[in-house]
């Protein structure tokens, strides 16, 4: 895809991704509405997105974020990033009713279905399949670092095994523009508040090991959150860190959304493909990092979850 034929000649042109925005989707929006705005000034172009993170505000254009949907719009393109259409919230609306629709992911969960899809299962991240669908002879500092972001926090610092040749190459041609990119990763990745590294303290203590130390479990309930007076944006990186129990091939992170809903956030190694896991419950993600939100008891979700899970594992 280019992107530029796919949304030429509108006028309009908006632009979303998921719920609860990760670096790479508030990387992905804004590097493609910098990279519009630069390539098309005469068009007006929206990003919609729930509040993100304020330590993305590195992000130029992180001011400009919408928080609300307009009631009457209707845009001539609307690009959803790092999602499917369908978890993109409040925006979801104005994507279904826009002229032309275009959906840019990474998710081998994303079926696609748009009127042009880029879904490139083998990217690292939604910020790469960017990098590939714009002119480059455009690129600028501030898209580079938007791209560069999403780039960082999908590969976990290129460390996953999502980081492929082809994604350093990227990397490496976004270095050449000048920005402070140590700098970036710790302020974007790897600081922790006090009370973030508390309650990852708190989701380790409470955590269990299944199946032969091969399974580790932990929930987190909205009660605990309001103790700390934090929010679930607060425990990001927790399921990585169970994941990296000696021993562990997959780590189950629950916490709860609102009253008696939970967010599945699921982590394997290569032995369990999560994406698979996840699917049978409406979730998606990736092989080795997928999620789903699961109404009802908790413990007994972690019982589905695992069964799903041991169906691999044993090769049942
Ligand atoms: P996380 O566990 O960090 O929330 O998500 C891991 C990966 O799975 C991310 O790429 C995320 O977009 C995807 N994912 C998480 N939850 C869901 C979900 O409920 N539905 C879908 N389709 N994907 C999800
Ligand atoms: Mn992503």
């Amino acid at each position: 895809m280019r992107i530029l034929d796919e949304v030429a000649g509108a006028k309009t042109i908006g632009i979303s991704g998921h719920i609860r925005p990760d670096g790479d989707c508030v990387g992905s929006c804004l590097g493609m509405k910098l990279f519009l705005e630069k390539a098309m000034p005469e068009a007006k172009v929206d990003c919609y997105l729930e509040k993100p993170a304020d330590f993305f505000s590195c992000i130029k254009g992180f001011d400009q974020i919408k928080t609300e949907a307009p009631a009457e719009m209707k845009y001539d393109a609307f690009i959803v990033l790092d999602s499917v259409p369908q978890r993109t919230g409040f925006a979801e609306p104005l994507y279904n009713s826009a002229r032309k629709k275009i959906n840019i992911d990474h998710h081998i969960s994303n079926k696609g279905g748009s009127d042009a899809d880029c879904i490139i299962a083998d990217a690292s991240s939604s910020c790469e399949v960017v990098y590939d669908v714009i002119d480059k002879d455009l690129l600028d500092k501030d898209i580079a670092l938007a791209i560069y972001v999403g780039i960082i926090h999908d590969t976990g610092v290129m460390q996953y095994s999502n980081t492929k040749p082809k994604t350093l190459r990227t990397v490496a041609d976004l270095l050449e523009f000048d920005f402070p990119f140590s700098r970036i990763i710790d302020e974007t990745f790897y600081e922790k508040t006090f009370v973030q590294n508390q309650l990852l303290g708190e989701a380790l203590l409470g955590s269990s090991l299944h199946h032969d130390g091969r399974i580790a479990v932990s929930i987190v309930t909205k009660e605990l959150l309001e103790r700390y007076h934090a929010t679930s944006m607060d425990l990001e990186g927790v399921v990585n860190q169970l994941r990296l129990t000696k021993g562990v091939d997959v780590a189950i992170f629950l916490y709860e959304l609102e009253p008696g809903v939970y967010k599945a956030s699921l982590r394997s190694t290569e032995a369990v493909d999560v994406a698979k896991v996840v699917v049978e419950f409406g979730g998606g993600g990736h092989v080795r990092a997928a999620g789903a939100t699961l109404p009802g008891d908790p413990e007994a979700s972690v019982q589905l979850l695992i069964r799903e899970i041991l169906k691999q594992m044993d090769g049942k």
